[in-house]
């Protein structure tokens, strides 16, 4: 009797354990072993079997079981009670937190402030205008009169007969002579469209358009303000020259190139060998302009040039394709 109430013990010991802190499994522990029809329960019914002599010593066994048994239940109770009060996740402090990730400029913006910021540190004022301009302002104030065959360059969006996507910064010239007098010194940098789309070209590309104007403006301040550009941008050793050339608002018109950035001068693929590369239109502010304005082109000159973002922006970081400016993959901005 004695023998079998300690197996009893052992038994229910390890029902405990693996109940764990599950407290139906504790509960239906002690309902196998101390309920009504429960395995201790039936050896106290036992007792009445036992000889008489031997009687008071297994009840006085069997009673301490039970203390014990009781006791050991409770307690496995109770922590499982306290356990599940507990959070499920405790807090670690010591685990290192996670950085979070930051933007940076595309390379884009970034190269459009740093050309504006060395205009604006040559007393350039940054202006800004519509995207979506007259006909009067991209064309016609600046020379472009409709049926001119310079319109032909230009693959225009038309919105409608007198409003278009802008085709260049150009008419923010026309906006600031407007609205001021001179001497006037701006900057514009900005979005530009027009219907083509090629391995150099996009449909939208953005440009930064240069005016300054004023009593006795020669195109020696022309040369003068683009060779510091030049050599603030690309270096102090890069060479330039100027080409004469085409446009309808700037007369007399000169194409500005620098020196090969890939290989010095020296010819290689991407300046078709030449040892050149040409990154913007210039030319004196061409009176038909000014009258346009209400300036009196025998009191006031002045200069005007243009150059495309994008391209700066290729040869200042050595991209050799347009199109990586615009599908923004992250790996690929990341590298700025
Ligand atoms: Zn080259």
């Amino acid at each position: 009797m004695e023998e079998d109430a300690r197996t009893l013990f052992r038994e229910a010991e390890g029902a405990i354990a693996a109940a764990g802190a599950d407290l139906k499994a504790l509960d239906a522990v002690r309902v196998g072993f101390l309920g009504r029809k429960g395995k201790l329960t039936a050896l106290f019914k036992r007792l009445g079997t036992v000889p008489a002599e031997a009687r008071p010593e297994a009840g006085r066994v069997l009673n301490e079981v039970k203390a014990a048994l009781e006791e050991r239940l409770a307690e496995a109770i109770r922590k499982a009670k306290e356990q599940a009060k507990r959070p499920k996740s405790v807090l670690d402090v010591t685990v290192p937190g996670r950085r979070p990730l930051s933007g940076r400029l595309h390379p884009i913006t970034q190269t459009a402030m740093d050309i504006a910021a060395i205009f604006n540190r040559l007393g350039f004022e940054t202006v800004e205008g519509p995207e979506v301009e007259l006909d009067y302002y991209n064309f016609e104030a600046l020379n472009i009169p409709k049926d001119h065959p310079a319109r032909d360059m230009q693959d225009t969006f038309y919105v409608s007969d007198e409003v278009v996507l802008r085709t260049h910064t150009s008419p923010l010239q026309i906006r600031t002579m407007e609205k001021k007098r001179p001497p006037i010194k701006i900057i514009a940098p900005g979005k530009a469209y027009r219907c083509d789309s090629d391995v150099t070209h996009t449909p939208m590309f953005h440009q930064v358009e240069g005016l300054m104007v004023g009593r006795d403006i020669s195109f020696g301040d022309l040369k003068g303000v683009l060779t510091v550009f030049v050599h603030q941008m690309f270096g102090p050793h890069v060479g330039l020259r100027f080409r004469p050339s085409f446009f309808p608002f700037t007369e007399p018109s000169a194409e500005v190139d620098i020196q090969c950035v890939m290989c010095r001068g020296a010819g290689c693929r991407v300046c078709s060998q030449t040892g050149w590369l040409e990154i913007l239109g210039s030319g004196m502010v061409d009176p038909e302009v000014f009258k346009m304005v209400g300036y009196d082109p025998d009191e006031v000159t002045g200069f005007a040039f243009g150059m495309g973002i994008e391209r700066i922006a290729m040869l200042r970081y050595g991209i050799n394709d347009l199109r990586l400016f615009f599908e923004n993959d992250v790996r690929f901005l990341r590298q700025f």
